[in-house]
């Protein structure tokens, strides 16, 4: 018996499902391949439909107290909780992830609601003295209007909820633009809001293709800010659309972190990390570490535990497993391509290498070593579980090696100096730099971003999500002494 595929329309105006001109694009379930679902792909009509419906919500929604918004942002994340398993399951039927992890990053997205749900009682500007004796000054936040918000497939609802909360919370009303490799799950975001109280209009998702869908959306007149998670190339050519007409835009994007193993680290310490950093995942975070540069001394020691307990994870999709497949076929296909032209220019495959011989999207956990720093990997992100394993002489070179890449997003060192740790926290290029940990760990409350090919210097969430989702307004009122 064939059984229809799900499909997955959009949600404009309060409303699920619309005919698109485009017709249907097929997701695979990356977990054995096969058909999972049907989106809409959505076209300048659709697009056009949600920034009207957007914007028809907007006065009502700016208006609105900030502290009501905030209680139906509450009741969403709380929603959210109460249906944490439903929207793991999805996430984790959508990306092949265990549904251990995918419950996890529900959790985050939750905490992610409570805490902007929360700056509805504060978005605080700030009073200012005035050179004027008898004037009152006060700086109030305003919302820009219609938020755009594209993202990608990785963390599919932390990277939803890391945009929707604040963008809300500050008076904007919003269109998102789902990964197409995870529709189900904003489609299911969608509907809680809506069920638990969420007004018309205030969130629409379009569905569809990026160069489809994401353009037309990006084209939009309408659009006042736009927020965007995903590939540098990509974010280039918006953030290039956007300074063309002077929007406000806000890109958060790949990373090529590295992880220094000092001489005199912790090596037990320092290889569960590198394990986690680069594998976690499939290693498809933009905080992933994808290069390991390593001390000459504890070289070769660090890379016989690295091997013996990479050779030792087990991939599948399973609560038991250590990594599970990548989002899609094309990304396999390029990454399995990129390793075998890095082994053409002289790389040799520590471990792993290819995907593996099952059904589904599995790349095996893999080394490369032998590179020169300057090989064109170190600015080339892969986003699967691929790392670089490099060896350095000293402390100096590598924090060059670290700072050799054009990217700049999250770091790590692993030193029982806190001279080094000090040092290489100051100067390594990035966003985000541990100590003794690995090169990813976010919280809702961080300041997160990059310099660099890794954005354009916005930071999210955190409350400087505010500054991207709000623009500041200077008040002044006038004290008339005649009148006293
Ligand atoms: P991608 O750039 O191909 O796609 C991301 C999103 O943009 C998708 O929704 C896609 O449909 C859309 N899109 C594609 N082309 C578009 C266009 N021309 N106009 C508008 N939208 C378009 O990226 P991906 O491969 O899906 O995601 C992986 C990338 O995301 C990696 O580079 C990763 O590092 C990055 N990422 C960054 C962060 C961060 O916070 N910095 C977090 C997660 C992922």
């Amino acid at each position: 018996m064939v059984t229809a595929l799900p499909e997955i329309g959009n949600w404009i105006g309060g409303t699920h499902g619309r005919p698109t001109a485009l017709g249907r694009a097929t997701k695979f379930a990356p977990s054995d391949g096969s058909e999972q679902s049907r989106i809409v792909r959505s076209g300048p009509t659709e697009v056009g439909a949600a920034v009207t419906a957007a914007r028809a919500a907007s006065d009502a929604w700016a208006d609105m107290a900030a502290p009501a918004r905030g209680r139906i942002l509450l009741d969403i994340a709380q929603a959210l909780r109460g249906r944490a398993r439903e929207m793991a399951e999805t996430v984790a039927a959508e990306t092949g992830k265990s549904i251990k992890e995918a419950l996890g990053e529900t959790g985050g997205a939750v905490q992610l609601g409570e805490f902007f749900a929360g700056e509805g009682m504060r978005l605080h500007g700030r009073t200012l003295p005035s050179g004027s004796p008898d004037k009152l000054v006060q700086t109030i936040r305003q919302p820009h209007g219609v938020a755009a918000l594209i993202i990608a497939a990785n963390t599919p609802i932390a990277n939803i909820a890391w945009k929707v909360f604040p963008a809300l919370i500050c008076g904007n009303t919003a269109v998102l633009k789902a990964a197409e490799d995870t529709p189900a799950t904003a489609d299911l975001f969608a509907r809680i809001a809506h069920e638990a109280g969420l007004p018309a209009g205030v969130l629409n998702v379009v569905q569809g293709l990026g160069a489809e869908t994401g353009q037309a959306l990006v084209d939009h007149p309408g659009i006042d800010v736009i927020s965007f998670t995903g590939s540098t190339a990509v974010g280039r050519r918006i953030g290039e659309s956007a300074g063309r007409r002077l929007q406000r835009v806000s890109l958060e994007l790949g990373g090529k972190n590295p992880l220094v193993v000092c001489d005199d680290a912790d090596l037990d310490n320092a290889v569960k990390w590198a394990l986690l950093s680069a594998f976690s995942n499939a290693g498809q975070r933009c905080a992933a570490a994808s290069r390991i540069i390593v001390l000459d001394a504890v070289h070769d020691e660090f890379r016989r535990l690295l091997l013996e307990r990479t050779a030792a994870l087990r991939v599948g999709p399973g609560d038991d497993d250590d990594l599970g497949p990548v989002i899609n076929l094309r990304q396999l296909d390029r990454m399995e391509a990129a390793v075998a032209a890095a082994e053409a220019r002289g790389a040799r495959i520590a471990i792993g290498g290819r995907r593996l011989d099952r059904p589904g999207f599995y790349m095996a956990p893999t080394v490369l070593e032998g590179l020169p720093i300057a090989d064109e990997l170190t600015n080339c992100e892969l986003f699967g579980p691929v790392a670089v394993l490099n060896r350095v002489p000293d402390y100096a070179e590598a924090l060059a090696a670290a700072n050799a890449s054009e990217y700049g997003l999250t770091a790590a060192i692993h030193t029982r100096s806190v001279d080094r740790a000090h040092h290489f926290s100051r100067k390594v290029r990035a966003g985000l730099v541990n100590v003794n940990l690995g090169t990813f760990g976010s919280e809702p409350h961080f300041p997160f971003g990059g310099v660099g090919a890794s954005g354009n210097g916005t930071r999210e969430p955190g409350l400087e999500a505010l500054d991207v989702y709000s623009d500041l307004k200077v008040m002044t009122v006038t004290i008339d002494r005649s009148r006293l």
